[in-house]
């Protein structure tokens, strides 16, 4: 099926990863019926980068990370994911909407982390790793339990390879999950609260891990409350409320001298 407007013009250049940003949201736009959730979302990611996407709860911040990961078609405006709109698929200067098949393959690429750990329950830290390599990628069992052995030892955790979820900690297992994004080698990685769940004394284990991982060069997509991490690990804050970003730009610029009321009572609630 092709498709007209929001995503009228395909007439895209070429894409150059070295110049172009990985994530480019020009005008997002997403509704569930009559609500309209996110009313044109313009934020550009480049690789390398790590963005931290502040806002209070119901802004849309969880959404605009599903749209990234096409969990969800947006309404207007376009998304591109490396040069190319998710959801669709650019042939002969027409888009086409992607089957779901298509659409599971380049979610691979991108690795999410969510509030909640969803690791498996009966499979034990390793084979929690190793799951996605094997059955998406298709990888030999032998090699992808090597490279999570690699991956359970970056995360600290591989003394805890044989371990299953209830016999690990909170910031053990988000440490697996994160551990389990990065075994599908992702362009991008999506962190969606990562640390809301945990335990206080538990909060710093994780960002330690996502910190290096930033460090390493990872691209991030990282929706947070942890304001001092964003100052620190940061290249660029997002504020959204209401489905809009109110402001964005330098991470230092943006929390210690916001320029809009709402972004200021905002940090003024969680510092
Ligand atoms: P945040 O992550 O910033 O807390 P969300 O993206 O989860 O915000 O939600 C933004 C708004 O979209 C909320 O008003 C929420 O109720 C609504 N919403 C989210 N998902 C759905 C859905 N599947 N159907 C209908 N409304 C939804
Ligand atoms: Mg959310």
């Amino acid at each position: 099926m092709t498709t007209t407007a929001p995503h009228a013009d395909p007439s895209v250049q070429r894409h150059d990863p070295a110049r172009d940003p990985l994530v480019d949201a020009r005008g997002v736009v997403k509704t569930y019926g009559d609500h309209t959730v996110l009313h044109g979302i313009d934020l550009q990611v480049h690789a390398g980068q790590v963005v931290c996407l502040l806002g209070p709860s119901g802004s849309g911040k969880s959404t605009f990370l599903r749209c990234i990961n096409h969990l969800e078609r947006i309404d207007g405006g376009r998304l591109l994911v490396d040069g190319q709109d998710v959801g669709y698929e650019q042939r002969h200067g027409k888009l086409y909407e992607l089957t779901e098949r298509r659409i599971a393959r380049r979610r691979a690429d991108i690795g999410m982390v969510f509030q909640r750990f969803n690791l498996f329950p009966h499979r034990t830290a390793l084979e929690n790793v190793v799951e996605g390599p094997v059955v998406v990628r298709r990888r030999a069992r032998a090699a992808a339990r090597d490279r999570g052995m690699e991956l359970l030892d970056r995360v600290g955790l591989a003394h805890k390879a044989a371990s299953y979820p209830a016999q690990l900690s909170g910031g053990q297992q988000q440490r697996v999950a994160i551990a389990r994004a990065l075994a599908m080698d992702p362009r991008l990685v999506l962190f969606d609260e990562p640390t809301s769940a945990l335990d206080p004394e538990l909060v710093g284990e994780v960002l330690d891990v996502m910190r290096d991982l930033a460090a390493d060069g990872m691209t991030m997509v990282v929706v947070t409350h942890e304001v001092g991490f964003a100052r620190e690990v940061a290249d660029t804050v997002a504020f959204l409320a209401d489905g809009v970003i109110i402001e964005s730009g330098d991470a230092r610029q943006v929390l210690d001298d916001p320029r809009h009321e709402r972004t200021r009572s905002f940090l003024a609630r969680v510092l």
